[in-house]
C-alpha cells in the first residue's frame, strides 16, 4: 500500500480539489481510500506531496511502439512525395526490418517514455512483418515489466502478402486466448475483403473489437472508391467493423457527411493524433459530426498525452470546434473507454503526482486554464500504476533505464543497417 500524505486531490471528471491523504490499495481491482483512518494505514509506503497535486494519470488512445527506434535515423532512400510514400520509404522500410530483439527494446523504451510522461496506459498497433510471431506477447512482457498498461494488437494487412496476413491472424488470436486486446487491421487499401471479412468475424469470436487507420489521407477514400466503389466508412460499416464498442477508428480525417453520420450512429471509438497529421501534412481532423466518443492518441510520434491534448486544441482552433473542455474531455475520453468495455489496468489506482510551479493560483474553477497554459509533462514527479510506484521523483524505478536505452541505442544501429 501507499500512502500520499499532504497533497491536494485533484478528481479527474469533476475537477474537485480535495486536501486529504490518499491511501492506494496495489492490484488491478486496487482501490483509493481518501481520508484513511490510521489504522488502515499502518504498514504503507509514505510518500509527501506537500505543494503537490494529485490526479488520475494519463492513457494514449493509439500508439506504435514499432516506431521508438525511429528518431534520429538517415534520410529515407528516396525523399517521400505524400502519404502512402511516406509508408513506403520510412514506416514499412522500418517495421519490414524490426525482429524479435528491436521490438523489445522499442516497447521497454516506449513504456518508459509513457510512465514519466504519466501516461499508465497504452492503447498500441503493432507492425513487425518479418517478426509477427510472439510479437504482441513481447511487447505485453516488456509493458508488464515497466508498469505499464496495455491493450495491444496487430495490424494485419495484405501490403506483404497473404501469408504475413495469414500471420497476423494467427499472432492475434493467440494472444488474445490469453490477453485483453483488439483485432488489428492497417488501412482500408491495405486490407482486401477476404481479410477484412475475417478481421470482423474474428473481432466477434473473441468478443473484442478492430482497431484500424481510416481515411488518414484522401489516397485511401480514392482507393476504397476505385475499388469497392464506395467510401472507407461504408465499407468499414458494410463489412460490420463498427457494431463492436471496442472498435478504434483512428486518424478519420476525410470523412464525408455520411461517414461521419455512420460514425457517430455506431457504437465505435474515434481517436485523433493532432501531430502525427501534421507531421505528415495529411489535413486536420474536425469532430463534426463524428458523436461524443473521441478520445487522443499520439501515434507513435512522442509519449506524451498533454502535449498531444495542447496539440488537438491549438491546431483545433481553426480547424475544428474545440474548447478548453473539449480538449479536456477528448483528453479524459480514452478511460471512459476502456471502463465501458471492462478493459483492466486503467482504474483508480492509476496517478500521477504533479510538482507544478505556477505563479498563478490553481483552482478548480481554472483548472482547464493550467492543463492546456501550464502543466507539462516535467512536472510530472510521482507516477502510481496499479497501485504500485513506478515513477519516483521523476525516475523509473521498476527496471534500468539507462542500460535499457543504451541498449536500445544498439538496437536502433542495428535495424536502421537493416533498412539501408
Ligand atoms: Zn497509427
Amino acid at each position: 500500500m501507499l500512502l500520499l500524505k499532504n497533497g491536494t486531490f485533484v478528481h479527474w471528471q469533476t475537477l474537485e480539489f480535495l486536501q486529504k491523504d490518499i491511501l492506494i490499495q496495489e492490484g488491478k481491482d486496487g482501490k483509493i481510500v481518501l481520508d484513511p483512518s490510521p489504522q488502515d494505514t499502518i504498514g504503507a509506503k509514505v510518500i509527501d506531496c506537500t505543494g503537490g497535486f494529485i490526479t488520475k494519470s494519463f492513457a494514449c488512445g493509439h500508439h506504435h511502439v514499432y516506431s521508438a527506434l525511429a528518431r534520429g535515423m538517415g534520410a529515407p532512400r528516396k525523399n517521400p512525395d505524400n502519404f502512402n510514400e511516406i509508408l513506403q520509404y520510412i514506416w514499412w522500410a522500418l517495421d519490414k526490418s524490426l525482429n524479435t530483439d528491436m521490438i523489445r527494446y522499442s516497447a521497454l523504451a516506449t513504456a518508459i517514455a509513457c510512465a514519466k510522461n504519466g501516461v499508465t496506459f497504452a492503447i498500441d498497433h503493432h507492425a513487425s512483418p518479418f517478426a509477427v510471431k510472439g510479437s504482441l506477447e513481447t511487447i505485453a512482457e516488456a509493458f508488464d515489466e515497466v508498469g505499464v498498461g496495455h491493450l495491444l494488437c496487430y495490424e494485419i494487412s495484405d501490403r506483404d502478402g497473404m501469408v504475413i496476413a495469414r500471420q497476423g491472424f494467427e499472432e492475434s488470436e493467440s494472444f488474445l486466448m490469453k490477453n485483453q486486446g483488439l483485432v488489428g487491421l492497417h488501412a482500408s487499401f491495405t486490407v482486401g475483403n477476404d481479410t477484412l471479412n475475417q478481421a470482423v468475424k474474428l473481432a466477434g469470436q473473441m468478443e473484442s473489437g478492430i482497431h484500424v487507420h481510416v481515411a488518414e489521407a484522401t489516397s485511401d477514400q480514392d482507393h476504397c472508391l476505385a475499388t469497392y466503389g464506395k467510401r472507407v466508412i461504408e465499407r468499414f460499416a458494410d463489412a460490420g467493423v463498427l457494431q463492436f464498442p471496442k472498435t478504434i477508428l483512428g486518424h478519420c480525417l476525410h470523412l464525408s457527411e455520411h461517414e461521419r453520420g455512420l460514425v457517430a450512429g455506431s457504437p465505435a471509438w474515434v481517436v485523433q493524433n493532432m501531430e502525427s497529421n501534421l507531421n505528415n501534412s495529411v489535413g486536420f481532423f474536425n469532430s463534426k459530426g463524428l458523436g461524443n466518443r473521441i478520445m487522443l492518441g499520439t501515434d507513435g510520434m512522442h509519449s506524451d498525452m498533454l502535449r498531444s491534448a495542447k496539440s488537438a486544441f491549438f491546431t483545433g482552433h481553426n480547424f475544428d470546434t474545440i474548447d478548453y473542455t473539449e480538449t479536456y474531455r477528448r483528453f479524459r475520453n480514452v478511460h471512459n473507454y476502456l471502463y465501458d468495455n471492462n478493459f483492466q489496468g486503467d482504474d483508480e489506482n492509476n496517478l500521477v503526482v504533479l510538482e507544478y510551479d505556477t505563479p498563478t493560483p490553481l483552482t478548480s474553477t481554472n483548472f482547464l486554464g493550467h492543463f492546456l497554459f501550464g502543466i507539462e509533462s516535467r512536472h510530472v514527479k510521482h507516477v502510481i500504476s496499479k497501485g504500485k510506484l513506478i515513477v519516483e521523483d521523476g525516475e523509473i524505478i521498476t527496471v534500468n533505464e539507462r542500460k535499457i536505452l543504451e541498449e536500445a541505442g544498439k538496437q536502433a544501429l542495428t535495424l536502421w543497417e537493416r533498412m539501408k
